[in-house]
């Protein structure tokens, strides 16, 4: 152990990790009467690559967190309002798919960059009661003892009574504590390049391009302020290594040479490099959590496989972490057994979604039947329901579990079922 370390601080929960989910368990907790450390190993504001798309899911979850909280992200000024998708299908065809906005303001969804909607969370958090927060510290080493977890960063070490693994994607808590392995066919790379200047379609959404060569996966791009653009690349990690795709030259070659593409990057100019980042999506059941410990969003694996989206379930884990740590403390639990019930109520929130989506993705990766359903969904309610579904909209996705929905998808339907089914 270096000597320059200093002595032992003691907590009662250690959150490793301060992006949206490890913010909202400490946000939760606060003012609970627990010594809470919140830990990461950046300093704030930071990047993440991402696509930087907030659903409605996302928003719906700030206001379960707190009314207060949805309210303030509506003032922040670094976001830009969509309420739609436009989905390309490998023919080049494409089909709008809108959300009702609830007021004729308010967007039901943004696109905010990471680094300043992650800033927003943080500094919600940052004064509040009872969290420590230690910025700069990557956590490096972690020992699970009998009544304790300590946990050492490069500056300090740190013990609490049980830790949560909201590190993200290449969680240490993870790697440390479960036996949980990177499967290529449950796992996403993703490449992001912010640009400048791309010229826009006239409409109010945000793009998914789903190109025979890149499928099962899609390029983006999605519109923010001031004239940026975030524009990416995601795809399955099993195909990749497959088919030998490298995704930075995808993404470049995408942007110079497609036709439905080119011509609207004339005058664009990147600014920053390509950069490339994993996702863990929750197409199969992981370990959640064991003695003394729970994992939170990408740790968990909770991104959905369809769509990429990982910030709604972070923050939903989030939201179930806060509420099982109150029962542990006042049932002083922390045992695997007892912390069950935190991956019981992980999917039981979540499962139904991630394997509707984990059916679509895998129907999807087939170029003439993407473009045969895109092209079918200009006349056909259901489709376009499946469509607005990738969206993670929730009640959408609740039609999905429907009977009627499967029966309808390659029909078209009566006008009953197209006015029973609410956008
Ligand atoms: C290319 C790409 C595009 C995506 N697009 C979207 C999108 O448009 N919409 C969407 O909803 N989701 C998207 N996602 C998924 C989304 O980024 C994640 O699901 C989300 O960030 C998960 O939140 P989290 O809090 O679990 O982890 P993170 O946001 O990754 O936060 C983890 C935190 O832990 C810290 N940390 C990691 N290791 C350590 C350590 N050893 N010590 C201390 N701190 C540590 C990190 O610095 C980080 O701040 C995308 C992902 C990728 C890769």
């Amino acid at each position: 152990m270096p000597s320059t370390l200093k002595t032992k601080i003691e907590f009662d929960i250690i959150i490793v990790g301060a992006g949206p989910a490890g913010c909202t368990t400490a946000y939760q907790l606060s003012g609970k009467g627990l010594k809470i450390a919140l830990i990461d190993k950046d300093v704030f504001p930071r990047d993440k690559i991402c696509g930087d798309g907030l659903s409605p899911d996302v928003i719906n979850q700030l206001n379960r967190i707190n009314p207060a909280l949805a309210e303030n992200f509506q003032k922040l000024p670094q976001k830009k309002g969509w309420s739609g998708v436009r989905f390309f299908a490998p023919n080049y065809k494409h089909i709008d798919i809108s959300f009702k906005k609830k007021t004729q303001s308010a967007s039901p969804a943004f696109v905010s960059k990471r680094m300043d909607f992650d800033y927003f969370f943080f500094k919600q958090v940052q004064d509040a009661p009872d969290i420590h927060l230690f910025q700069g510290h990557k956590i490096t080493a972690i020992e699970r003892l009998e009544n304790e977890i300590i946990v050492t960063s490069d500056q300090q070490i740190f013990s609490g009574k049980v830790i949560l693994g909201a590190d993200g994607a290449n969680s240490i808590v993870n790697r440390k504590l479960t036996d949980t392995k990177l499967e290529k066919h449950h796992h996403c790379a993703g490449v992001r390049q912010y640009y400048s200047g791309v010229e826009e379609f006239p409409h109010d959404g945000i793009e998914l391009h789903y190109y025979t060569d890149i499928l099962p996966g899609y390029f983006w791009i999605f519109a923010l302020p001031n004239g940026q653009a975030n524009v990416g690349l995601g795809m399955l990690s099993s195909e990749i290594s497959k088919r030998r795709v490298n995704l930075k030259e995808k993404l470049k070659d995408i942007i110079e040479n497609h036709p439905n593409i080119k011509d609207r990057f004339a005058n664009a100019k990147p600014m920053e490099k390509i950069q490339g980042f994993g996702l863990p999506v929750g197409s199969r059941k992981v370990a959640c959590s064991g003695d003394r410990f729970l994992l939170l969003g990408d740790a968990a694996s909770l991104i959905d496989p369809l769509t990429g989206e990982g910030i709604g379930n972070a923050i939903r884990s989030g939201r179930i972490a806060a509420n099982h740590l109150l029962e542990a403390f006042a049932k002083n639990r922390f045992d695997a057994a007892f912390n069950k019930q935190y991956d019981k109520e992980i999917y039981r929130k979540m499962w139904t979604e991630l394997r509707i989506s984990t059916y679509i993705q895998r129907m999807l990766r087939y170029p003439k039947t993407l473009s045969f359903l895109i092209n079918k969904a200009a006349d056909n309610r259901s489709m376009q329901v499946l469509l607005t579904s990738m969206l993670n909209d929730i009640d959408l996705k609740k039609e999905l579990r429907k009977p009627s929905f499967y029966s309808s998808l390659f029909f078209n339907q009566s006008k009953k079922q197209k006015d029973s089914i609410s956008q």
